[in-house]
């Protein structure tokens, strides 16, 4: 893991990041009313980059305050579709604009590679003008009925109001994102609470909103910790609706704290995603798309394919394979431009992952290629190598478990019927893929998996049109496209008498 010379910062992202950030509320830029504030740090270098204002139960209640006031009686509600749209747009374009510098605090923060988190800086734009295009084609409905005498009869569609959003730090401008157009698409007002790990690219949007001329209060972002910031959020009786994505545990907590108050609830959580080689795949294409499924993020995904069936006539050698083809990675920091896998969200999720390999050692298991990074390859980063472990079973704990880190599982299968019993033998149903040149084993397997994606001879492939989200414990609800809408929006059924 040689260094080589680092990619210098953007100007403007060391511009935001030289001044301790505060909390967005009601269009404006506040200390939190403890006067708390937490550090945020690089994952690759361990690295202090600022400090940033401690939301708590009171600043909760001030974005909720301010959020519902511009729901209930600011220019939002009776703002014109078509306006939605145009601030919406300009939102996109100012995302754009400053696409380099959110990429290059989304590196600083959570530690991913800079042509991923550019990826991710233009992809979100995208979401948003995507969603833009949705303001002005949300439609009721007239519906003819059987009562007596003559009626008019119709549906509409109107906003669900104070929508509390969470978020996770593994690709946290991505997911705040994702949460905010379509929010904002059916006219919503928004209290967001990212990942204490990884404000700042949040932080940022909170800007842009306000550049792009939002209303006051119509979007809030307010950093701090889950077990009260988020808590105190998922509580609030002015909150009519939850939108949440991170861990399972987690998500059944907000579930049933969310039941008070019957708020309604979307989630989008772990998963154990099932990754599936036939003997007849293209195999040098199979060995990327296995690698790419799992290793991606530094296995930091929801959807990483961490366990990997493969028929067992190419077992051996596919496993073999897979490791040689896994040493080429290059882990180290971001802004190396040889980059590949960066480290790990923090110290504590790095010795989680090790802990896994430690687990699956005891199980029986063997680890072809991988595991900590050396002393001198560490410096002060989180790092783990790609790691691909062999001698697996379905039922092993690292089988079973989110690791959450670049860790693939491979298990060997004997026909269609066995794996698609195994792959569904998951108390998740996120994602899945199946390498094969056979078009019936393709749909046979996209429709034998319990999950809420399949991917055929490809993975991770997403659009902002194209619906996502988990079956079983992996969610409710889904994210995207046209579906997503009804997450955001209630129906109000009116009846006019005409006699
Ligand atoms: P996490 O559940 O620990 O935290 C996620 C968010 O919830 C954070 O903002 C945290 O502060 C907040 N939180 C924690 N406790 C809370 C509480 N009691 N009330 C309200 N909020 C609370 O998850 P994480 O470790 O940040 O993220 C990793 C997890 O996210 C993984 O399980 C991963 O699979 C999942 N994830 C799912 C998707 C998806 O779309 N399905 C996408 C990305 C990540």
């Amino acid at each position: 893991m040689t260094t080589n010379t680092l990619v210098q910062l953007n100007e403007n992202a060391a511009k935001f990041i030289s001044k301790p950030k505060k909390l967005f509320i009601g269009g404006k830029w506040v200390e939190s009313v403890s006067g708390r504030t937490f550090e945020t740090r690089n994952p690759a270098t361990g690295e202090l980059l600022t400090t940033v204002a401690e939301g708590g139960k009171e600043d909760i209640e001030l974005a909720v305050r301010a959020a519902r006031d511009a729901f209930d009686k600011g220019p939002w509600r009776t703002m014109k579709p078509y306006d939605r749209s145009k601030l919406m747009l300009k939102f996109a374009d100012l995302l754009e604009e400053h696409g380099e510098e959110l990429a290059h605090l989304e590196t600083l923060d959570n530690g991913a590679p800079l042509n991923m988190t550019k990826f991710f800086s233009a992809s979100a734009a995208e979401n948003i003008r995507y969603f833009a295009g949705w303001t002005t084609k949300i439609t009721g409905s007239s519906i003819p009925t059987s009562v007596p005498g003559k009626t008019f009869t119709y549906t509409r569609k109107e906003p669900v109001g104070v929508c509390g959003q969470i978020i996770p730090w593994n690709g946290p401008l991505m997911m705040a994102v994702w949460k905010l157009s379509v929010a904002l698409a059916t006219g919503n007002t928004i209290v967001l609470k990212p990942a204490e790990n990884t404000p700042l690219t949040a932080l940022r949007l909170g800007e842009l909103v306000q550049e792009a001329g939002f209303p006051d209060g119509v979007v809030n972002i307010v950093p701090g910790f889950g077990g009260t910031a988020g808590q105190a959020l998922v509580d609030h009786p002015l909150v009519d609706k939850i939108a949440f994505t991170g861990s399972t545990a987690v998500g059944k907590k907000i579930m049933s704290s969310a039941a008070a108050s019957v708020k309604k609830v979307s989630l989008e959580l772990g998963g154990k995603s099932a990754h599936i080689v036939f003997a007849d795949a293209d195999y040098e294409k199979a060995i990327q798309n296995a690698a790419n499924s799992v290793f991606y993020n530094s296995g930091q995904a929801c959807i990483a394919g961490s366990r990997l069936f493969v028929e067992k006539n190419i077992y051996d050698n596919f496993m073999s394979d897979l490791a040689d083809y896994t040493k080429n990675y290059k882990v180290g920091n971001g802004f190396d431009p040889s980059t590949v896998l960066g480290p790990l969200i923090s110290e504590r999720q790095k010795e989680r992952v090790l802990g896994y390999l430690d687990i699956g050692q005891q199980e029986g298991a063997e680890i072809l290629v991988g595991g900590n990074a050396t002393e001198e390859e560490l410096a002060n980063g989180y790092f783990v190598k790609p790691t691909v472990v062999a001698n697996t079973n379905n039922n092993m704990r690292i089988a079973q478990e989110e690791i959450f880190g670049p860790v693939v599982s491979g298990i060997p299968f004997t026909d269609i019927d066995e794996v698609i019993e195994l792959a569904n033998q998951t108390e998740y149903g996120l994602g899945g893929g199946v390498n094969t040149t056979d078009i019936r084993k393709a749909h046979l397997v996209a429709d034998g998996l319990r999950t809420g994606t399949v991917w055929v001879n490809t993975y991770n492939a997403m659009d902002p049109a194209v619906p996502f989200g988990g079956y079983k414990q992996s969610g409710l609800g889904r994210e995207n496209g046209e579906e997503s809408l009804d997450l955001y929006l209630e129906t109000k059924t009116v009846w006019i008498d005409l006699d």
